[in-house]
């Protein structure tokens, strides 16, 4: 018999998938690491397992015990799924003004939800600094113990991508790949697989993909933190330097617009069947203005983050597109035929 033990052995392992069109138009392979197949659908499956994992080895936490996040997203679903499975806890302070589905989505998962007003990071009650001040007052009181999982700035965040997702990368292409990319939140993915990859062949081009309003871009081209536009993917863009990132190495930087990456998005779905969220389309477009600057030939691998049904009400929103000034797919502009 072959099986995984429970979801935690799920988590990665995910595919590479080469992207036709993508491969096509560059005359490189294109691989997007398939992360939406994680039991959380996204990525952060992997940070979500790590943190958990750093947290009870070090014996913070316990069975029974509480694991407190700020996080609007898959971390939250990442760290409630897994905490299920571990007999954990999950807290999760959630900005008031994130989409339904997420919030309905930890919901049904058993975390608990406690929605504070979206102020910015230098008030006392942003969400960050507000479930890191709860983390360190339940565990006061917990008698197993209560984490803040503190993705942004925990690097067993990282660790994960350097122990699984940067050495699948390498064993599924039997060591031939020649760049990676993709964008950043915490910066757990791109650090860790820059570093991962390179301690395996220091001559991997690694790059980062940015959307618009993050100021990394700028920082990895011209040396400085600084931002302009905006975007509506979400999971990414970030303005300032990670414990996560410190210290690794990026070779390139490009800037993707949201009609650039939504495009993407749209074709992969129509002609390829995969449905996936904004910061994806973010990371292949990236993929392919590496592969034209790499030249024909070349291996690129990016990452899949997660699954589009996560962006019903917005990216596949035709209203919310229109308004925003972005292409509407085909499928979508047209009203449904009422029904007979
Ligand atoms: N895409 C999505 C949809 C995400 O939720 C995240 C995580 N915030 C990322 C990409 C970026 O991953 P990381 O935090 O490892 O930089």
């Amino acid at each position: 018999m072959t099986y995984r033990n429970g979801i935690l052995e799920a988590i990665g392992n995910t595919p590479l998938i080469k992207l036709k069109r993508a491969s096509e138009e560059t005359g490189c392979t294109i691989l997007g690491k398939a992360e939406f197949m994680n039991p959380g659908q996204s990525v952060k499956d992997r940070a979500a397992l790590f943190i958990i994992r750093d947290a009870m080895d070090k014996g913070l936490l316990k069975p029974g015990g509480t694991v407190v996040e700020g996080t609007a997203g898959n971390t939250g679903i990442g760290l409630t799924l897994v905490g299920n499975a571990l007999g954990l806890k999950t807290v999760i302070v959630i900005p008031e003004t994130q989409s339904d589905e997420k919030k309905d989505m930890l919901r049904l998962a058993g975390a608990q939800l406690i929605e504070v007003p979206a102020v910015p990071y230098r008030n006392e009650n942003n969400y960050v600094k507000y479930s890191g001040r709860l983390a360190e007052e339940l565990a006061k009181s917990e008698p197993n113990g209560a984490i803040w999982a503190n993705q942004f700035d925990n690097v067993a965040n990282r660790q994960g991508h350097i122990e699984t997702t940067a050495q699948e990368i390498w064993r599924d292409t039997d060591g031939k790949v020649d760049g990676f990319i993709c964008a950043v939140g915490t910066g757990g993915t791109l650090a860790g697989v820059s570093m991962g990859l390179k301690a395996h062949n220091p001559d991997v081009t690694i790059g980062i993909a940015d959307p618009m309003g993050a100021a990394l871009y700028n920082y990895y081209k011209h040396g400085e933190l600084k931002s302009e536009g905006s975007s509506i993917t979400e999971g990414i863009g970030q303005g300032r330097i990670t414990a996560n990132l410190e210290g690794a190495t990026v070779d390139a930087a490009y800037q993707i617009p949201d009609a650039e990456a939504l495009e993407v998005v749209f074709n992969l779905l129509s002609e390829e069947g995969l449905c996936l969220g904004g910061s994806s389309g973010v990371n292949v477009a990236g993929a392919v203005r590496l592969a034209k600057d790499l030249g024909p030939g070349h291996t690129i691998v990016t990452v899949l983050c997660d699954y589009g049904t996560r962006y019903q009400s917005r990216l596949f929103n035709p209203d919310f597109l229109r308004e925003k000034g972005l292409p509407v797919p085909s499928w979508l502009a047209e009203p449904e035929p009422a029904a007979p």
